[in-house]
């Protein structure tokens, strides 16, 4: 029998929002964060990025726009391929992706393509961010997906990462161009 307690009032959401455990998130972020390590021992721009599923990490990635010669070779590019190879599904709805930085728009319209549930980043890319920095194609109401977004997790670590790395770029060209004016 169903009584009258059984049934939630109309107020109650039907679905509850998804528990957002905020120290899972700086978990898998530093994850992310170690990835992009990874990319600035190899020189490349330091972003990392970690897919996962059911708790677990099911791809880790990093930057190799230089090492693939492959200018689509972001690490939320490269994450995503692994997490649909792992789960041998192209929908990645269960899962939710950790990334450094904002993703740009071409890695939000895969994000998008791939439905993945969602996009936890470290710090904002107000030029080119398309999670709401510049654009929000992540929640575009044209698309056919949208992905939750959770911004500034560990942020201040990922931008300083990034800073240590344009600013060494920039002493590296600086002491190239002096050595170039000796000669
Ligand atoms: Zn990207």
């Amino acid at each position: 029998m169903v009584s009258d307690a059984d049934i939630p009032p109309a107020s109650a959401p039907r679905f509850p929002e998804p528990m957002i455990d905020l120290s899972s998130d700086r978990h898998f972020m530093a994850e992310a964060l170690r990835q992009a390590q990874r990319a600035f021992r190899a020189e490349e721009v330091p972003i990392g990025a970690v897919i996962v599923h059911e708790g677990r990490i099911i791809a880790r990635a990093f930057n190799q726009v230089e090492l693939l010669h492959d200018a689509t070779a972001h690490a939320e590019m490269l994450a995503l391929t692994q997490a649909q190879s792992t789960l041998g599904d192209w929908r990645l709805t269960d899962c939710d992706l950790y990334v450094t930085k904002e993703p740009c728009p071409m890695c939000a319209g895969a994000i998008v393509h791939c439905r993945i549930r969602r996009v936890i980043f470290g710090c904002p890319d107000a030029k080119g961010g398309a999670a709401g920095g510049w654009i929000n194609l992540l929640q575009s109401g044209v698309l056919n997906h949208q992905a939750a977004i959770t911004s500034d997790v560990l942020g201040e670590d990922c931008l300083a990462l990034l800073r240590s790395f344009f600013s060494e770029a920039r002493s590296k060209a600086k002491a190239a161009r002096e050595s170039a004016d000796g000669e």
